[in-house]
């Protein structure tokens, strides 16, 4: 099973980049906000260079002068699958018609997300970041503050 992984960059500005195994690359979104468990809001996820595989493992200082520069955490990672209810169509044929459905099976991020990249002239790298109605959903709940930390150490580079 493919994998994905969300890994928090405390950055010049914090973010957490989004990243999911697909076609031997681990193709990227930074999502400046994190991702969200509550389906009624929607994160703007802003595409970024591809990565090797191997960085799904990354975690530690990047350091001053390179780009990027600040600490990564591996907030959170697992397998995932397309929907069945999409047919489980083929995830690279879904991020070339801009409308991925994916399971999560992460320690923090469950059940169906959906990244959709809208129709806004001029913005090809910009795509929206949701969560779908399911039994792993909380209105109340701000994953970002109750799971701050690192998934694999006790790192926890930020608060937000
Ligand atoms: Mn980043």
């Amino acid at each position: 099973m493919p994998k994905f992984v969300v890994q928090k960059h405390d950055a010049s500005q914090l973010h957490y980049d989004f990243r999911l195994q697909m076609g031997g690359v681990l193709k990227s979104w930074a999502i400046p906000k994190g991702p969200t468990i509550d389906p009624s809001v929607k994160r703007l996820a802003i595409e970024v260079d591809d990565h090797p595989i191997s960085y799904m493992h990354f975690e530690g200082e990047i350091p001053e002068g390179q780009k990027g520069a600040g600490e990564v955490i591996i907030w959170d990672r697992g397998e995932y699958e397309t929907f069945k209810e999409e047919g489980s169509r083929e995830i690279k044929k879904q991020y070339e018609e801009g409308a991925i459905h994916v399971k999560l099976k992460g320690k923090k991020l469950k059940g169906g997300f959906h990244l959709i990249k809208p129709d806004w002239p001029g913005e090809t790298n910009k795509w929206l970041f949701m969560k779908s109605t399911d039994e792993h959903i909380s209105y109340e709940e701000n994953i970002l503050k109750s799971k701050p930390g690192s998934i694999v150490s006790v790192r926890r580079n930020s608060d937000e």
